[in-house]
């Protein structure tokens, strides 16, 4: 069934390891199959291998049961014939039937995890010409009335199989002809028997016998049919989980900049205010650029929008990129959010960004503070002792230390403080004036 080297068939047809993505073509296979007629579907190489891989498992286990139940039989109706039947006729018994429960356990043995699949054709077939040549020698070696009807046994025996065994085609047409054959051959030399009786009786079983392998092949069939319809699903899923995460990235994402958009923070926000999570201190940088609108009026609203993406960079590149959130808040806004951070050190990060946008040298020659491109920020901050600070207050709050800064002559850092709030610190007085 399964070639022995490949990877682990036992672990990914138990489903243990995800089922791995479609490569085009195979996909492409897979829709022309699917939209083809049921009975024409012929899985070939990675799919096929893909197919037995997956049913692996469960048909190793159907066969492995049925063996063993054989073998149980077997023994079971050894030890009630030596009770019930005639000593010489029992004992006559003993022999062939002792040639099943062997051939059936090491065929089980040999099917109880993946090998070669040519080991584990061999090991199948000879099992059942073993276990069916044990069933018809049995009623052959007693004579009598067990001569046919143990050979009728027997092709009950291989029926059994081929329903069950979950095969390629042409193993089950090797069981189906390897017990007729037997059946005919024992008969012909049955004593009590005339030639034609054994010719009427073998064409009897005979049409029997195609039709469940008629059937088998069908049910062969639609297995592959079920397994490409999963593989479509598979396929279909994944496209969408896709389609999904890229629409996700784009309804949080600022087209122009790259960064997160204004709607992702604030959901962002308000999910960690709403769940409590923001109890801790947490810094609002609210920047904008100054007389950006001069810049677009002098130098057109392309190189307005070339700006804007080399700012964001720049305030990126300023704060913690596995910490910190920033997004474009508006038009020429960006709003920065700074967890456990204290005023210091959120007066410090807010001034390495007005000074790295300032060293960056973007023109901006109409600009009433000078001949490149400058950046105000407000901040404001709340301690673990402001609980009652709502997210509406606080970025209220830093649009106000950034109004400050505006009027105060723009490119600048400002602090909010509530009245509460203790005098201004030095590095804090140091940051507000540049
Ligand atoms: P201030 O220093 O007081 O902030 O002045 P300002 O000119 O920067 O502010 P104002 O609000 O007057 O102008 C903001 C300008 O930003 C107006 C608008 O055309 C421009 N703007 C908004 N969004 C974009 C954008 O996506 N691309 C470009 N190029 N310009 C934009
Ligand atoms: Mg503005
Ligand atoms: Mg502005």
């Amino acid at each position: 069934m399964t070639d022995g080297k490949s990877a682990s068939p036992e672990n990914s047809s138990a489903g243990l390891l995800p089922p791995r993505p479609l490569t085009g073509a195979m996909a492409g296979e897979v829709e022309r199959l699917l939209s083809g007629r049921t009975r024409d579907i012929r899985l070939t190489g990675e799919l096929h291998r893909r197919f037995e891989e997956r049913s692996w498992r469960q048909t190793a286990k159907i066969i492995r049961s049925w063996m063993i139940w054989v073998a149980f039989v077997d023994v079971l109706t050894l030890a009630l014939n030596a009770l019930l039947l005639p000593r010489q006729v029992a004992l006559a018994m003993v022999a062939p039937a002792c040639l099943l429960p062997p051939a059936a356990i090491l065929t089980a043995i040999i099917w109880s995890k993946p090998r070669a699949a040519t080991l584990q054709h061999v090991s199948l077939l000879a099992g059942m010409c073993l276990i069916l040549l044990s069933v018809a020698l049995v009623g052959v070696f007693a004579g009598g009335e067990f001569y046919e009807r143990h050979l009728s046994i027997m092709l009950f025996v291989a029926t059994s199989a081929i329903t069950i065994f979950s095969v390629p085609l042409a193993w089950t047409v090797a069981i189906a002809c390897y017990a007729l054959c037997l059946y005919f051959v024992l008969q012909w030399h049955n004593p009590i028997l005339d030639a034609g009786s054994v010719v009427a009786a073998t064409l009897f079983f005979s049409c029997g016998i195609i039709a469940i392998v008629v059937a088998r092949r069908t049910m062969n069939i639609l297995a592959q049919k079920t397994f490409l319809l999963d593989c479509r699903d598979q396929r279909r899923v994944a496209e969408l989980a896709d389609a999904n995460a890229r629409l996700e990235r784009l309804a949080r994402t600022d087209p122009l900049t790259g960064i997160a958009n204004r709607r992702w923070m604030m959901e962002t926000l308000e999910g960690l205010w709403r769940n409590g999570r923001e109890s801790g201190v947490v810094a609002m940088l609210m920047c904008d650029i100054d007389h950006f609108k001069a810049l677009n009026d002098k130098l057109g609203h392309g190189e307005g929008d070339r700006c804007l993406v080399k700012v964001a960079g720049i305030i990126q590149s300023c704060v913690r990129a596995d910490r910190d959130l920033v997004s474009r808040h508006g038009g020429e806004e960006f709003l920065i959010v700074l967890p456990d951070v204290d005023e210091d050190d959120a007066i410090a990060v807010a001034k390495r960004i007005r000074e790295s946008v300032e060293a960056a040298a973007l023109p901006n020659p109409s600009s009433g503070v000078g001949p490149s491109v400058t950046l105000s920020v407000g901040v404001a901050l709340k301690s673990a002792l402001d609980t009652d600070i709502s997210l509406a207050n606080l970025q209220h709050e830093a649009d106000m230390a950034l109004y400050r800064a505006k009027e105060a002559g723009r490119n600048q850092v400002c602090v909010f403080h509530r009245p509460n709030q203790a005098a201004p610190s030095a590095a804090e007085q140091i940051a507000a004036r540049r």
